[in-house]
């Protein structure tokens, strides 16, 4: 789902003292709470080794939702967009399988990072609802220990089920809208659900595909309409992903596709921002 390619868990040496700095008082924090009565419940146990598949995490993120955030990557999606950056996703056997404990005792070790500017938890993919009970437990017990904002970052292509699921436990959705049109994405339902917690909307900005006027003018109409959407993020397309096809024996459908222009991307900002004129909607992504 991420449009951009895992870099991998923490490697910058100049974090590393305040790493485990933050290790011994997090994992304070934890051998507290899990001296609760509560621990010792089966039920507790149940939701700590419950397993699901993971493709990669980063432990020190920023661009995926508010604060500095713990960044997960899930294996599994169906979607097989034809510019996807992390085709290494798409099976979720494809990730290493991962128990809740286990990444609940990462994101442990450095939540002093993550509290102080309002960050958290994002996971996003490969489709993150795929996988949507992985999620829900993994939120139950951030919840109990720590009280972290959630994230998901997703395309929207979840059943009924997965969103009735996930949401409870989520208190910001980055949707990825693949195309604006309702004969060109199942978008409508997913949005009705969305309407109850705040969403940002991810547009990757694909010369000819998905930059025309008509495009954007149906973007503003579908951000308009939901009361929720509170900022709309533009990504201009890459080609970061195209030797993870090849590595796949992979035919890249878009061989021919160039990245827009900044005066491009410039020119999308600024028809989105009048169309927004009047709401709170703000829109990034012009300046990279
Ligand atoms: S195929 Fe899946 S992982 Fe790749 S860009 Fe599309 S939604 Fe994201």
């Amino acid at each position: 789902m991420c449009d951009r390619k895992p870099v991998g868990d923490i490697e910058d040496i100049s974090l590393v003292r305040r790493f485990f700095d933050a290790v011994s008082h997090s994992m304070g924090n934890l051998s507290r709470d899990a001296s609760h009565d509560d621990l010792a419940s089966q039920a507790h146990h149940e939701l700590l080794e419950f397993k699901g598949y993971v493709h990669s995490v980063e432990s020190l993120a920023c661009l995926e939702g508010p604060g500095n955030r713990f960044l997960a990557f899930w294996s599994g999606c169906k979607a097989r967009c034809t510019y996807c950056s992390n085709p290494d996703t798409w099976e979720i056997t494809a990730g290493k399988e991962t128990k809740v404990g286990e990444l609940v005792e990462k994101v442990g070790r450095m939540v002093d990072f993550y509290r102080p500017n309002g960050g958290g938890v994002t996971v996003t993919g490969g489709e993150p609802l795929v996988q949507y009970k992985f999620w829900q437990r993994f939120c139950m017990r951030l919840n109990r220990y720590f009280g972290l904002h959630t994230c998901i970052e997703t395309t929207g292509q979840g059943t009924r089920r997965a969103w009735d699921t996930v949401l409870p436990h989520t208190d910001l959705a980055l949707v990825c809208l693949k195309h604006p049109k309702p004969e060109g994405y199942r978008f409508i339902t997913v949005k009705k659900d969305l309407d109850t917690i705040p969403w940002w909307c991810r547009y990757v900005v694909i010369p000819e595909w998905t930059d025309k006027d008509e495009d954007l003018d149906a973007l503003i109409e579908i951000c308009k309409g939901s009361p929720m959407c509170k900022r709309l993020d533009l990504l201009p397309y890459h080609t970061l992903g195209v030797n993870k096809w090849e590595e796949m024996n992979l035919e890249y459908p878009m061989k021919d596709m160039q990245p827009p222009t900044k005066e491009r991307m410039q020119y999308v900002a600024k028809r989105l921002r009048d169309g927004f004129a009047g709401t709170d909607i703000i829109v990034t992504g012009d300046d990279q």
